[in-house]
């Protein structure tokens, strides 16, 4: 599964293309408007040549000759420059995006490091590959606090849904499985989906995937979700995971990212008590220490 810095990386090689022909035409616009600009240029190329060969023969009273041609050629040309003002850097390949110096990332004057703007399409790519290519709509910013009311409630709820994603725990024994549970249509999905898709924002690896849909997955996929900085397991309930062999698949998975201490949310419709007595034996034994992404402080 590609990450969105391999999607970025793999990116890199075009950008630099673009950069270099951006350069290039504007070096042949700046060439024509000032052909004895590209005289001095050309000259200045044929004395480096010819001190390299003085250098080699180690012709000390040539070299310096060429020295001090070169000096002179690049006053000259420095002259041309100022009072034609030209750009001084005309010849020099610039990124082509300046928010991010083509590097991808852009840093936050929160000191966040996000994926730049113009890198929208990998984003998008990531997110689809990701697990969320039928949720293209679903945005974090348009997730809104007071929908459905409670809004202090579900404010809490993000927050606490956030921390967990970003490794940051409430409680002391540091937990990395996590139990979302939360009455049917209460926009969980969405939710989910928002936090997910802001993981990848940040540059890490994240996945999205509903419970019944685990066994699926490509074996591939099945051995990257152990070990992506992210994941969320959607539509959690006792019953899925007793059939098609979805307890051992996820307790595989489970067991592996909780050794690593990477964050897994489980989202659920159903209380954890019910959970945790209903389900597969080895995924209640995890369930019951679970931390609890809810309104009540402390877990
Ligand atoms: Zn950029």
């Amino acid at each position: 599964m590609k990450t969105i810095k391999d999607l970025i990386s793999e990116g890199l090689t075009e950008v630099s293309a673009t950069s270099d022909i951006i350069r290039e035409r504007n070096v042949k616009r700046v060439y024509s408007e000032f052909p004895e600009l590209k005289e001095i240029d050309s000259q200045i190329l044929n004395v480096r040549n010819s001190r390299f060969i003085a250098v080699i023969d180690k012709d000390e009273r040539l070299i310096r000759r060429f020295d001090i041609a070169e000096e002179e050629l690049q006053t000259k040309r420095d002259r041309i420059i100022a009072v034609n003002k030209i750009d001084p850097e005309f010849d020099i390949a610039k990124p082509v995006c300046d928010k991010c110096n083509d590097t991808g990332f852009t840093e936050g004057a929160d000191g966040t490091v996000k994926v730049c703007s113009c890198r929208r399409k990998e984003l998008e790519m990531c997110y689809e590959i990701s697990g969320m290519a039928d949720y293209s709509s679903y945005r974090m910013k348009n997730y809104r606090d007071d929908y459905l009311g409670d809004p202090a409630g579900r404010k809490k709820i993000k927050n606490r849904f956030l921390k967990a994603m970003l490794g940051i725990s409430d409680n002391a024994d540091k937990t990395s499985l996590w139990l979302y549970s939360a009455a049917p249509q209460s926009g969980k999905t969405f939710l989910s989906i928002g936090i997910c898709k802001t993981a990848i924002n940040l540059g890490k690896s994240a996945y999205y995937v509903k419970c019944e849909d685990l066994p699926n997955l490509g074996t591939d996929t099945l051995e990257d979700l152990k070990r992506i900085d992210f994941l969320v397991i959607d539509d959690f309930a006792d019953e899925v995971t007793l059939y098609n062999n979805v307890g051992s698949t996820l307790n595989n998975i489970l067991e592996i990212r909780a050794a690593s201490g990477l964050p897994t949310v489980l989202v659920s419709s159903f209380p954890k008590n019910v959970l945790v007595s209903k389900c597969d034996m080895r995924i209640s034994g995890k369930l019951s220490s679970a931390g609890l992404i809810n309104t009540k402080e402390g877990n």
